[in-house]
């Protein structure tokens, strides 16, 4: 948890201990500088956050304590810290002293037992702090795991020119290139590195950057310090066979190794890492599968910036690129406006003066962060990082004014303000005004030979919930294996669907069976041709046509002009076909006449769709194309509900072949199972189906009685309140809605022990659930187009941690 649980520095300076450090160390000036920054980070950490107190931003101690210093250097025109002298450090806590009793009405404790009980305290409680607590629902880490405390000796970075501080990553994180990279300050302790407070020094010349190369590195300040640190590197990563972030200090002139652990890493950087470690034989197959984290690969499939577009614009203000990728969005200046925002549904840049842990809900948030100062190992770089979130910092040229929520460019008479559209390219560190035009960076050559070696592990299979050709045929190329659900009343949404729909509705407004036969008629040429393309798209592999299952209603126009049209096509006035409408107005939808039940009220509906699926099929059959069609019946809760479809199903498929003149389709007929009464009658429906396909939304909705469309209103707090501790309609539910599955899989082997099981759920793309689904036996999940990668790797990770 990288920043997410406190620390404070140099516990026990006080009265008493002050004297005899100056004497041992011979050096007034560091002594004080030691002081001032215990007093600042203990007010902040033990006095302020561990007390639960929460000032406004740029109300906190720490912000008032830096105010002073600030202001001190200015007065005596002092550009650095390190320019402060000691009588001066020594009167400025003093000063802080005096402050904290002003603001916390407390005095700063002038014993060493106080204070490390104090900072021993203050970091058991920082489990509970709000940004540790964020941080875990994020990741999904449990909350009760707890922590430990280390309370460890001091080695000092801050003793003068020979001393410094730095933290380093053995390989770069952000592209995963195999150069050691990192950062240092001289004259400094850690949290000056990693708090974003001083824009640091390159660690050496492949760290430099266009903010930083006019620093002096380490590699040409401390030579030899640094090929010991460098060869230390090469030793840590034989150990731990892995990239590792580390943090050192050096005290007059000797270094010492801080801690240790795996780093975190932009999805790029973990696959091409991965990589190189497999061709340096560092690791094996096996662990390159299991060295990216699903979640991770989202980033690689995402959006940079258009070159073309890029070259037609000039760079606003540029920065360091921390977490590459783009972002389009618009600015806000606080966390809590960038989650207000985006649960508006807004795309938000979170631009501020500093990374800072504190903001992790609102970096979650936006779709990029921007901050004006800061280095690339800041805590809060390193979080978006871990995020593959497109994330710059330290764009010195920004001023940024949180009250008026503006921003200053410099060198331009640019002012952003609140709700303006930046883009930023975090890749290169640059920030553009306005939406520019995004690409996708798939066809990377080393994204396909990872998912090969993926592919080597997972036995379940993966498909995907495609309703086009488009969808289909992007699906296949990230390796879907297979349509697991086709939703057959999309045709009636958006482009080219005008006609269908109209003669959709035609059918639905029409009086009696022989008015809606004619008008299914017209409809089944454009059905066929949906069915046939999507087919064709995914030849020789499964596509799962779902029969109709939405309420007939949400087709009904509204709008007094298409009543009109209609009206004139079907012969009859407006206000009957409002009326017509207004006929099949229900109380509950969701649990009202749809599914199944059309098809049982309108068998004719389902025999035009079916004859379309067969049809389709036999004609693709003769152009040489191998299709393999499923029809899936939706929202059952009784076999004989799929027996009355199959019997329509039967009388259909031999029309077809005879009409036709072939001897037989490959096709299977199944059941979605979206009711529990389903899951506690699988070994019935299975009689009859030979798949099923947990529609886990409407599993989950009937399950808790959750209303799928209304849990916004909730949702939220009791995630707060640690009710439920994942949302359900995003990952399953394992213990409720998971038995439910575990069961229905049971029963249904139970009677048919070659049935074919899937998912087409939302949550078909959760690497959780897809673990839960391959534990549960389930035979494919299936999700959407660009979840696809995702869950191929989920299901070979599952199937590498099954078989330990
Ligand atoms: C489901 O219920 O999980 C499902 C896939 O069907 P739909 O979302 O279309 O109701
Ligand atoms: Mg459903």
């Amino acid at each position: 948890m990288p920043g997410m649980m406190d620390t404070v520095l140099n516990v026990g300076l006080c009265t008493a201990t002050i004297p005899g450090f100056i004497k041992k160390t011979n050096n007034p000036r560091f002594v004080w500088d030691s002081y001032r920054r215990l007093i600042m980070m203990y007010a902040d950490v033990v006095m302020e956050k561990a007390e639960g107190i929460e000032p406004k931003d740029g109300k906190g101690i720490r912000k008032v304590l830096d105010d002073i210093l600030d202001e001190f250097k200015h007065k005596k025109g002092y550009k650095s810290d390190t320019d402060i002298q000691a009588d001066e450090l020594k009167q400025l806590a003093e000063d802080f002293k005096k402050k904290i009793k002003e603001v916390l009405g407390k005095e700063f404790p002038d014993d060493a037992k106080e204070q490390v009980i104090g900072g021993i305290k203050a970091v058991f409680k920082s489990w509970n702090g709000k940004k540790a607590i964020s941080y875990r629902r994020i990741e999904g880490i449990p909350d009760d795991w707890g922590t430990a405390v280390n309370v460890q000796a001091m080695v000092f970075g801050n003793m003068g020119d020979t001393s410094a501080t730095g933290v380093a990553f053995t390989r770069n994180p952000a592209t995963g290139e195999n150069k050691f990279y990192g950062e240092w300050l001289v004259n400094a302790q850690g949290e000056d590195v990693v708090a974003g407070i001083r824009t640091p020094s390159p660690l050496n010349d492949d760290t430099k950057n266009e903010q930083n190369k006019h620093l002096k590195s380490m590699q040409e300040a401390m030579p030899a310090t640094y090929k010991e640190l460098d060869n230390i590197r090469n030793i840590l990563e034989t150990a731990y066979k892995d990239m590792l972030d580390i943090e050192f200090t050096i005290q007059e002139s000797i270094l010492y190794m801080l801690q240790c652990r795996a780093g975190k890493r932009t999805g790029t950087a973990a696959l091409n890492m991965a990589m190189d470690m497999l061709s340096e034989k560092l690791i094996d197959e096996k662990t390159v599968v299991m060295r990216v984290e699903p979640a991770q690969l989202d980033e690689l499939l995402h959006p940079i910036c258009d070159p073309a577009e890029e070259k037609k614009v000039s760079v606003l203000v540029k920065g360091l690129p921390a977490g590459p990728g783009a972002a389009v969005g618009k600015i806000v200046f606080t966390a809590e406006d960038a989650v207000a925002w985006h649960r508006k549904g807004e795309k938000v840049i979170l631009l501020r003066e500093e990374t800072n842990p504190e903001d992790v809900e609102g970096m979650r948030a936006a779709e990029g962060i921007l901050t004006a100062r800061g280095g690339m190992t800041s805590h809060a770089a390193l979080v978006a990082r871990g995020w593959g979130k497109c994330c710059i910092v330290g764009a010195g040229g920004l001023h940024v004014n949180v009250a008026a929520k503006t921003c200053k460019v410099a060198g331009s008479d640019v002012v952003l303000k609140e709700g303006d559209a930046v883009t930023l390219n975090g890749t290169k560190g640059a920030v553009y005004v306005g939406a520019l035009k995004l690409m996708d960076a798939s066809e990377n050559p080393r994204f396909k030979a990872f998912m090969t070696i993926v592919d080597k592990f997972r036995t379940m299979g993966v498909r995907t919930n495609a309703e086009t050709p488009q969808d289909a045929a992007i699906a296949r190329s990230y390796g879907a294996e297979g349509i697991g659900l086709f939703r057959t009343e999309h045709m009636f949404y958006g482009e080219g669907s005008e006609q269908p729909l109209f003669l959709l509705r035609k059918m639905i407004l029409s009086d009696g069976k022989d008015e809606r036969v004619k008008a299914l008629k017209e409809l089944s040429v454009f059905v066929k041709k949906d069915i046939k393309a999507t087919l064709l798209a995914m030849d020789k592999l499964p596509v799962t046509f779902r029969l109709l299952d939405p309420p007939l209603h949400e087709f009904v126009p509204v709008s007094k002009d298409k009543q009109a049209e209609l009206a004139k096509a079907l012969g009859i006035s407006a206000e009957a076909v409002a009326k017509r409408g207004e006929a099949l107005h229900e109380s509950n939808p969701m649990m009202g006449h749809r599914g199944v039940r059309l098809g049982i009220t309108y068998p004719e509906v389902s025999e035009m769709q079916i004859r379309a699926i067969f049809e389709a099929s036999v004609e693709l059959i003769k152009e040489g194309k191998q299709p393999h069609p499923e029809i899936m019946v939706p929202v059952t809760s009784d076999v004989s509900e799929i027996d009355f479809t199959k019997k329509i199903a039967d009388k259909v498929y031999a029309e077809v072949c005879a009409a036709l003149g072939v001897k037989s389709i490959d096709y299977k007929y199944g059941t979605m199972i979206e009711i529990p009464r389903a899951c506690l009658l699988a070994n019935k429906m299975a009689k009859t189906a030979e798949f099923f396909s947990f529609g886990t939304n409407d599993l989950t909705q009937m399950t808790f009685g959750f209303s799928r469309d209304d849990t916004g209103g909730f949702m939220n707090e009791y995630l707060d309140n640690k009710i439920l501790a994942a949302d359900p309609f995003q990952t399953i539910d394992q213990e409720g809605v998971g038995q439910l599955i575990e069961m229905a899989v049971t029963k249904g082997r139970g009677v048919r022990k070659d049935l074919k099981v899937g998912i087409c759920g939302e949550q078909g793309g959760d690497p959780a659930s897809v673990e839960f689904c391959f534990k549960a036996g389930l035979t494919y999940v299936s999700c959407s187009p660009f979840r696809v990668p995702i869950a191929r790797l989920a299901a070979a990770q599952a199937a590498l941690k099954g078989n330990k």
